[in-house]
C-alpha cells in the first residue's frame, strides 16, 4: 500500500505538491477551503471574462512555471510580450524602466540619475544577498540614492504598501524584486513579461486534472480544521465539515496566519512562531474600461492625492477586448481603511485613473469589482530566516510552508511550484 499524503490548500503550491507526489506514487488527497483551484491566483467571472481576482504576470526567471506547462502538454501556453512601464509622478506620467526614460526624467538631477541607474544595474548582477538581509529597505535605498531621492521616489511606494511596517521590510526582499523585473528583458531597452494563455487558471486547471488523472482527489469547500498527532507523528486531519482523514504525511500550504489554529493545543511554542510572521492585506480593484489608461503594463504612482502605489493594466500584457486594469491598495489588516466601503475605493481609484488619463470619462466605465484578502503579502523582515520555523516541523510527517518560506524571493507562482517540488522530494519513498 502506498503511503497516504494529505495536502492542505489547492493554490499553486498545494497543487504542485500534490502533482509531484502522485507522480512519485503517493496516494494523495487535497483539502481546499475554496470552491476552485488556484488560491491567490484563482480566477473569477468578471462580467463574462474569466480572469484572476488579483493581477498575475510572469517574468523570464519563472522557469518552474514554464517547465510545468511543458510537462503538462502546453509548451506554447506561455506568451512573452514587450511591455512598458510608467511613473506617474506629481501629476505627470513619465516613461520608466529603461536607460532612456531615466535620462529624460526631469525630476532627478544628473547625480541622482547616475546613482539610481547604478543601483538598478548592480541589483541585476548581484548574487550574494547576505549583507542585504541585515538591513531594511530604506537603509539600502538611502545608501544608494540619498535621502532626498528616496523620499521622492520610493518612500511613497513603500509607505502605501506597508504603512507603519515599512521600516520592517528587508533590503534583500526589495533587491530580489528589482532583480526579477530588471532581468526580465530582451535587451537593456526592452522589458519582457509573460502571461499564460487563458490566464493562470489554464495551469491551475491542468494541474488539478493531472492530479485526478493519476488517482489523486481534490476536495473543494473542505477546510482543514485540526491536525491530529499521535506519538509525535501526524496521524489525521479533521475538517470543518466533520470528516476525519488519516494520513502518514501532511503538507500544509495554507497561509501561515491560519496555521496556529489547525495545530494541536500542546504545540503552543510552535504556534507562536507562525503567529510571528506578519502579512499585509490587499483591497484590489479590477476595472473594465472602454478606453486605455496608458500604453504601460505597470505605472508606479507617487502623487500626494492618491494612496495607491501603482496600477497594472493587464490588457497591455494579455490581449483582451476591453481595457482591464487592477488598482491594488495594500495595507496592514489593522488599518481603518481596510474596512472602508467599496465605493470609497471605487471613486478614489477612478479619480486616479482619470488623473493618469484625463481623456477618460464616465462613459468609459464598464464594470468594477473590489476584492479583499487579509493575508496578501508577507512582511519579510531583516534576518527573516531566523523568524521562519523549519519547513519540516517537530511533528514527524508534517511539513508546513507558504509564500513566506522562499524568502528573499517574493511571493510568486513559479516560486511556490519550486518550493512544493522540494517539499515532495523531502517526503521520502511512498
Ligand atoms: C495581489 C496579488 C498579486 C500577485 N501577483 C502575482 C504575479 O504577478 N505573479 C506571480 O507569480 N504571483 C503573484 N502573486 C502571488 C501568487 O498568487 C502566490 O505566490 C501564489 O498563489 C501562492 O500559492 P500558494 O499555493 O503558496 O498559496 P495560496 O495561493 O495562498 O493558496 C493557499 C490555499 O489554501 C487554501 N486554504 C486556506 N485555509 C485553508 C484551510 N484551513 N483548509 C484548506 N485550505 C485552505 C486557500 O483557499 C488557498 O486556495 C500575487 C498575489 C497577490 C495577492
Amino acid at each position: 500500500m502506498p503511503k497516504k499524503l494529505l495536502v492542505l490548500g489547492a493554490g499553486p503550491m498545494g497543487l504542485a505538491a500534490a502533482y509531484a507526489a502522485v507522480k512519485r506514487g503517493y496516494e494523495v488527497d487535497v483539502l481546499e477551503a475554496g470552491d476552485r483551484p488556484g488560491g491567490m491566483a484563482a480566477h473569477f467571472d468578471f462580467d463574462g471574462l474569466s480572469i484572476e481576482r488579483f493581477y498575475h504576470f510572469c517574468a523570464l526567471s519563472d522557469t518552474h512555471t514554464v517547465a510545468l506547462l511543458q510537462e503538462l502538454g502546453m509548451p506554447d501556453a506561455m506568451k512573452w510580450v514587450a511591455t512598458k512601464m510608467g511613473f506617474y509622478f506629481d501629476g505627470r506620467l513619465y516613461p520608466w524602466g529603461d536607460p532612456i526614460s531615466l535620462l529624460t526624467f526631469s525630476k532627478l538631477g544628473p547625480i541622482g540619475k547616475l546613482r539610481y541607474g547604478l543601483q538598478a544595474f548592480m541589483s541585476t548582477k548581484k548574487k550574494d544577498w547576505r549583507e542585504l538581509d541585515k538591513i531594511n529597505a530604506e537603509q539600502w535605498y538611502v545608501a544608494w540614492l540619498g535621502q532626498r531621492t528616496y523620499e521622492r521616489l520610493w518612500k511613497p511606494l513603500m509607505h502605501f504598501k506597508f504603512y507603519e511596517l515599512a521600516k520592517h521590510v528587508s533590503a534583500a526582499w526589495v533587491w530580489q524584486r528589482i532583480k526579477r523585473i530588471g532581468n526580465s528583458r530582451k535587451s537593456l531597452f526592452e522589458e519582457r513579461l509573460g502571461y499564460i494563455e487563458g490566464g493562470s487558471e489554464t495551469l491551475m486547471n491542468a494541474l488539478a486534472q493531472a492530479i485526478i488523472a493519476r488517482g489523486g482527489r481534490i476536495h473543494y469547500k473542505t477546510s482543514a480544521e485540526k491536525i491530529e498527532v499521535k506519538d509525535g507523528a501526524v496521524a489525521a486531519v479533521r475538517t470543518a465539515g466533520g470528516l476525519r482523514i488519516e494520513a502518514e504525511k501532511v503538507i500544509s500550504t495554507i497561509p501561515t496566519p491560519y496555521v496556529p489554529g489547525i495545530l494541536p493545543d500542546e504545540y503552543g511554542e510552535l504556534k507562536e512562531r507562525y503567529a510571528r510572521i506578519r502579512n499585509v492585506a490587499v483591497v484590489c480593484l479590477i476595472w473594465k474600461l472602454k478606453r486605455q489608461v496608458s500604453k504601460n503594463f505597470w505605472v508606479n504612482i507617487s502623487d500626494a492625492r492618491f494612496q495607491i502605489p501603482g496600477i497594472i493594466e493587464i490588457s497591455n500584457l494579455r490581449p483582451m477586448k476591453d481595457t482591464i486594469v487592477y488598482v491594488p491598495y495594500y495595507m496592514p489588516q489593522t488599518h481603518p481603511k481596510f474596512g472602508a466601503p467599496d465605493d470609497l475605493f471605487i471613486e478614489e481609484s477612478w479619480a486616479c485613473l482619470k488623473a493618469i488619463n484625463p481623456e477618460l470619462n464616465e462613459d468609459d466605465r464598464l464594470c468594477v469589482k473590489v476584492s479583499r484578502l487579509r493575508h496578501a503579502q508577507p512582511v519579510y523582515e531583516p534576518e527573516f530566516m531566523k523568524i521562519l520555523p523549519p519547513v519540516q516541523t517537530p511533528i514527524a510527517g508534517l511539513q508546513i510552508a507558504d509564500t513566506a518560506f522562499y524568502y528573499p524571493e517574493d511571493r510568486g507562482v513559479s516560486e511556490s511550484i519550486r518550493f512544493a517540488q522540494l517539499m515532495v522530494e523531502d517526503l521520502g519513498p511512498p
